[in-house]
């Protein structure tokens, strides 16, 4: 199938209001066209250094979405152009976005990472930890960040079950910090869901899928 085939697919499979970023990592300019061809405009990447190189080669009106382990070194590469950050995993890290952001007097849209998975590979804040440092004023303290939601991904497994289970919870602590805490007015967005398991996800309250593999088949690393 084509690239706008699997996209036009994966669109008829979300409910309305569900956005779709298609993660393009390592994934050329060439493949990605074609997704911009068929109207996606919201692309994700996890390498700031591929990122770069491949920007220049693709429409402006692209809105690149940072998906990956970020260095705090390096946000200042993408600081000038980025449209959200969806993997701030600790305070240091959201200063540094804050402190390069006000640097192009902007307010970059963040997401904050959190860990729910079983497996211990995955990065993310503890959902305690998150708690305690938005109550103690982490956002206010950033004012050239607007946390726009939190981000999480479940256990890379095929039980489709355990994965539900994983989001349910981030949905309920979403639900939780909006309610209790909410560090911006727009904290709305909910990021769950990769090609394996974005209907539990969906089905567990996700905004926002991050979708590689099952719109660009296989990533050659
Ligand atoms: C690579 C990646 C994705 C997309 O993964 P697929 O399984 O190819 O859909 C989504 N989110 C993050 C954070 C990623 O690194």
């Amino acid at each position: 199938m084509s690239i706008a085939q699997n996209m036009a697919h994966v669109k008829s499979t979300l409910p309305d209001g569900v956005t779709l970023v298609a993660v393009s990592k390592f994934h050329p300019p060439e493949i990605i066209r074609e997704a911009c061809d068929a109207g996606q405009r919201i692309f994700g990447e996890s390498r700031v250094q591929e990122l770069m190189a491949k920007r220049p080669l693709l429409p402006h009106d692209i809105e690149w979405h940072f998906v990956g382990t970020l260095q705090a070194n390096k946000v200042k590469h993408i600081a000038p152009f980025i449209s959200m950050i969806q993997s701030v995993d600790s305070a240091g890290l959201l200063k540094e976005v804050d402190k390069q952001a006000a640097k192009w007097h902007r307010t970059i849209r963040v997401l904050l990472e959190i860990y729910i998975a079983e497996e211990t590979s995955k990065h993310g804040f503890a959902m305690d930890e998150c708690r305690t440092l938005l109550r103690e004023g982490m956002a206010t303290a950033c004012p050239n960040v607007c946390i726009a939601g939190l981000m999480g991904m479940a256990t890379f497994t095929d039980d489709m079950e355990q994965a539900g289970r994983e989001f349910k919870r981030l949905h309920t602590f979403f639900e939780e910090i909006k309610n209790d805490c909410p560090p911006s007015d727009s904290f709305t967005e909910l990021s769950m869901g990769m090609s394996g398991d974005y209907l539990p996800a969906v089905a567990n309250g996700s905004t926002m899928v991050r979708i590689g593999s099952a719109i660009f088949g296989e990533r050659h690393y």
